[in-house]
């Protein structure tokens, strides 16, 4: 609307100065910028499009960073359910990837930036509704991720030690519901079921020697677990084959190298493989290669005291034992299909079983619908979207779009086109609903007596985190409870 405002004056202006002097045409030059502002102040108020991210995980911030810079208006609040912002960034990632974390650079820029506001401690779906802030905003961005466990629905998995990498992931970061997590680490044989970039972080954790993690922002409590594990042995396995692996190649090579452990693989895994390297593209040959030569080295004699075995092929079908895990019976597989890609694994109808008193379940976080009136595919586990847009002024971006799947990097190209297309229609709609935005809403969370944490809030927790972890000469020792975060975030 300014800009058609703006347009016209303009186009008036030009008729009206062709025959003037000079110092007439100063003095409605003059004019025309008081006009300007006056309209330009008027519109800010009025036009301003506000919009709502749901989640401050990375993909709430890298959307809001594309917003930003696409748009000199827009406004942008940041609703997160947690009382501390970035998600998996410090709720995901592995405490030994530091370098990872550097992005929280970024999106402090995000969070400091006028224009945005982030409101920790607010659950969307029960302290506001989703239709809530359709009304108030004039874009809702859902990029609220995946935070449940998918299961594996087998005999067993409610035995004790048989636990979702998930809930063991936030058991070692910190995240406040996992804090009091059962686990059992004494026993030399732990297996992780699941072959992706998670189970490799699980299965490094367990087989890291502790030194290494004791100044990195692990919790103190998992810390100590982990000084008195007996953990000596972890298996991965997999449905399928070598050639279908999920990790990445960089995941695959660290644990590969991990000081004092070795790798031992099944030959039997690898027959006719090496003869395939050539017809491979490029990072499944490199990934591959890694296998084999690490296969070759295997068999030296060298110091270790932690080992790791990646089994291909095997299914899970029951978790053995009385109340607590003895071992796990797996289906031993076949590949059927005709490309590496889309063969599938197939049991043979032949088992092994194998002992172990650890059972982590990494196959797959899950989305949720966190509020009825989401459109959301419940069988895949995301929000239903095309390219982003769900309907009408409502959207969504990462994993709470795509399902859970893919790294820092997809996520972010992911919320940058989502951004790029919110911006687009924004501009494409010739009017801009006056929206009231936190204005509203802000009414609304008083009104049920939610206690908000502002990005200023969170600072304060972070100051008091990074300084407990100083005194333990760590980078920071996280809080683990909501209670004491909330009591520092409301101590101005
Ligand atoms: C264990 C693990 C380790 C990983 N390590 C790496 C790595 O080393 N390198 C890498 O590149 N990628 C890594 N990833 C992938 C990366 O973390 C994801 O790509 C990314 O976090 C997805 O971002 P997101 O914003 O969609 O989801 P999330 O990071 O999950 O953020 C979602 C946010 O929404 C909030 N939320 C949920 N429900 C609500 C609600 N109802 N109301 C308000 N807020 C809500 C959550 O609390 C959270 O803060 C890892 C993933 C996992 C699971």
């Amino acid at each position: 609307m300014y800009y058609v405002i703006i347009v016209k004056l303009y186009k008036f202006i030009k008729k009206k100065t062709m025959f003037k002097k000079k110092r007439e045409i100063s003095i409605i030059k003059m004019r025309f910028n008081i006009l300007n502002s006056c309209i330009r102040s008027l519109c800010t108020v009025q036009c301003t499009p506000k919009i709502c991210i749901v989640g401050a995980g990375p993909a709430g911030f890298y959307a809001a960073q594309q917003l930003l810079k696409d748009s000199n208006t827009v406004k942008i609040d940041i609703l997160e359910k947690l009382p501390i912002p970035f998600g998996l960034i410090r709720y995901g990632v592995a405490p030994d990837h530091p370098e990872v974390k550097n992005v929280l650079n970024t999106f402090h820029k995000v969070a400091i930036n006028p224009r945005v506001n982030f409101v920790g401690n607010v659950t969307v779906g029960s302290d506001v509704s989703i239709k809530d802030l359709r009304e108030n905003y004039n874009v809702v961005l859902l990029t609220y991720g995946a935070q449940f466990d998918r299961l594996l629905n087998i005999p067993g998995e409610n035995l004790n030690n048989v636990i979702s990498a998930r809930n063991f992931v936030g058991w070692y970061n910190g995240v406040p519901e996992n804090k009091n997590l059962k686990i059992n680490l004494d026993m030399e044989e732990a297996a992780v079921i699941g072959q992706g970039n998670v189970a490799i972080d699980v299965a490094r954790i367990l087989l890291t020697p502790v030194d290494k993690l004791k100044s990195t922002d692990i919790t103190s409590y998992a810390l100590e677990a982990l000084c008195h594990s007996k953990v000596k042995k972890v298996l991965m396995v997999g449905r399928r084959g070598p050639m279908q692996a999920a990790f990445t190649t960089a995941e695959l090579r660290e644990i590969l190298k991990l000081e004092g452990c070795r790798t031992f693989w099944r030959e039997q895994d690898f027959e006719n493989i090496e003869a395939m390297v050539p017809t491979l593209d490029r990072p499944r040959k490199r990934q591959i290669e890694l296998m084999l030569k690490s296969l070759k080295e295997s068999k030296c004699d060298s110091t270790y005291t932690k080992e790791l075995y990646p089994i291909f092929l095997r299914s899970p079908v029951e978790f053995l034992g009385d109340k607590k895990l003895e071992g796990i019976k797996f289906a031993i597989n076949q590949l059927r299909g005709e490309t590496i890609q889309n063969q599938v694994a197939e049991m043979t109808g032949n088992f092994e079983e194998i002992s172990c008193g650890l059972g982590l379940r990494s196959i797959g976080y899950k989305a949720i619908q966190i509020d009825n009136s989401i459109p959301f595919n419940t069988e895949k586990g995301y929000v239903e979207n095309i390219n982003g847009k769900v309907e009408g002024n409502l959207y969504a971006a990462g994993w709470a779009a795509t399902g859970p799947t893919g790294v820092l990097l997809i996520t972010m190209t992911n919320a940058f086109q989502v951004a790029r297309l919110i911006h687009n229609e924004l501009m494409s709609s010739n009017t801009t609903k006056l929206a009231h935005g936190w204005t509203a809403l802000s009414k609304i969370l008083k009104t049920k007596g939610v206690q908000t944490v502002s990005y200023e809030d969170w600072q304060r927790i972070d100051r008091v985190e990074q300084e407990r972890g100083k005194r333990q000469g760590k980078v920071r020792e996280k809080i683990v409870d909501v209670k004491e975060m909330l009591e520092i975030a409301g101590n101005v």
